[in-house]
């Protein structure tokens, strides 16, 4: 079994050893003496669990500086769906792979991903060593013809997917409820229970959601969800920006997971008005995300957390809302445990799913609160080396095959804007 053995770095605020074997963190201990096949010197770096981005969409890399400045209805019917429609497979590896290059830069070692050609994220994912599950894109805009088209797609990817090798998942994800139709989304609903994946969807994101559902069916986003009987702890929610008290009692009481993307929504004007507080006393388990490079331009999950915070202290005017341990558990652990991983803590028996921060720089000096330093001082560039699943992606800050994905994926970008 291949040993990993880390000596002296900083976890938290003291200093220990710490033995992986196979894929699984073996032995945390002051002093560990060992013949480990690959040894690493913590000095001057300080070891964290990965990042969970639990929502994101890979390959929408190739979109970044796209349809800028203009709402969110307007840059999906302009400009997202018109690009998308034009995407082949080559270009959604390249985004994909792009998006994997920046996520192990950035210390992300999960991702809860949506997108087109969701096999073909896999397959860049596991090339570049990351932990992924990808969801089965549903958008089906009220025609019964192409819900019956998805069906058959959908069910034929389930069955490829259960060869699939263990650092990846399938889920379900109908996209919204705006463009699912009712007979689709309770289909998905139960094709999800019935085989026990989750099924990933955006909910509430806009005012304008919002105010469309109340206008088409008489309720809330949330209620119209729960009325189709579709809500339970498998639903994984994103945004969740707009939400009545009785919304967040329902999402509470059926344990959905919910991801706030603060910078989608800051940018897109979404809302900002994420009731973190309220959820998470719910008994909602809030977990964080970038979104796509297209609505957030990165996949940088510090960045994430530090505007996650800076938000609820703002709109709050508590500057002690959202503290630092709970937002590295709310980045982390409880995204694996929404996509129910084993990982995003550092204890005997986790996943090796882990990262290493670089100290030495001018966010880390002086180091009088470590998780300050790290949330509002530093960003993804602090990020030194990378495991997942016990293999390193990532070796003080090298990462194999780089110069070809930035060259492809500018070519791929240039592909996509041609007429
Ligand atoms: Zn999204």
């Amino acid at each position: 079994m291949n040993s990993i053995l880390i000596q002296q770095v900083r976890i938290d605020d003291k200093f220990s050893d710490v033995l992986i074997e196979g894929n699984k963190i073996s032995m945390i201990f002051d002093s560990i003496v060992v013949d480990a096949d690959k040894i690493i010197d913590g000095k001057n770096k300080a070891l964290i669990p990965g990042f969970a981005n639990a929502h994101a969409h890979s390959a929408m890399t190739l979109f970044k500086g796209l349809g800028e400045d203009i709402p969110l209805m307007k840059w999906l019917h302009d400009y997202i769906w018109p690009y998308e429609a034009k995407l082949d497979e080559e270009m959604v590896y390249w985004g994909a792979k792009m998006a994997c290059l920046e996520m192990i830069r950035t210390g992300t070692t999960v991702c809860n991903d949506m997108y087109w050609y969701p096999q073909v994220c896999k397959r860049a994912m596991e090339e570049m060593g990351l932990r992924s599950v990808q969801a089965y894109v549903w958008i089906d805009f009220f025609d019964k013809g192409r819900a019956a088209n998805h069906k058959i797609n959908l069910e034929k990817m389930y069955r490829e997917s259960l060869g699939w090798s263990d650092l990846t998942q399938f889920s379900v994800g109908p996209h919204a409820i705006y463009s699912v139709s009712s007979d689709s989304l309770q289909w998905i609903s139960a094709f999800a229970q019935e085989h026990e994946v989750m099924l990933h969807i955006h909910l509430a994101e806009s005012q304008t959601e919002y105010e469309d559902s109340i206008k088409n069916w008489g309720v809330t986003p949330t209620k119209y969800l729960h009325n189709l009987g579709i809500l339970g702890p498998n639903v994984v929610a994103a945004h969740s920006v707009w939400l009545s008290p009785e919304d967040i009692q329902i999402l509470g009481d059926h344990g959905v997971c919910v991801v706030h993307n603060p910078n989608s929504n800051l940018k897109l004007a979404s809302g900002y008005k994420f009731k973190y507080d309220e959820l998470r006393d719910a008994g909602v388990r809030v977990c964080l995300g970038t979104d796509g490079c297209a609505s957030s331009n990165n996949l940088d999950m510090l960045e994430a957390m530090k505007h996650a915070a800076f938000l609820q202290k703002a709109w709050r005017r508590d500057p002690a809302a959202m503290p630092l341990q709970e937002l590295m558990t709310v980045a982390s652990f409880n995204g694996y445990q929404a996509m129910n991983v084993h990982a995003g803590k550092i204890e005997v028996g986790m996943l090796a799913d882990l990262i290493l921060i670089d100290l030495q720089q001018s966010a880390f000096v002086p180091c009088h609160n470590f998780y300050a330093n790290l949330i509002y001082a530093a960003n993804g560039s602090a990020v030194d080396t990378v495991l997942c699943n016990g293999r390193i992606l990532m070796e003080e800050k090298r990462v194999e095959g780089e110069a070809q994905i930035f060259e492809m994926t500018a070519k791929m970008a240039q592909k996509l804007i041609t007429p």
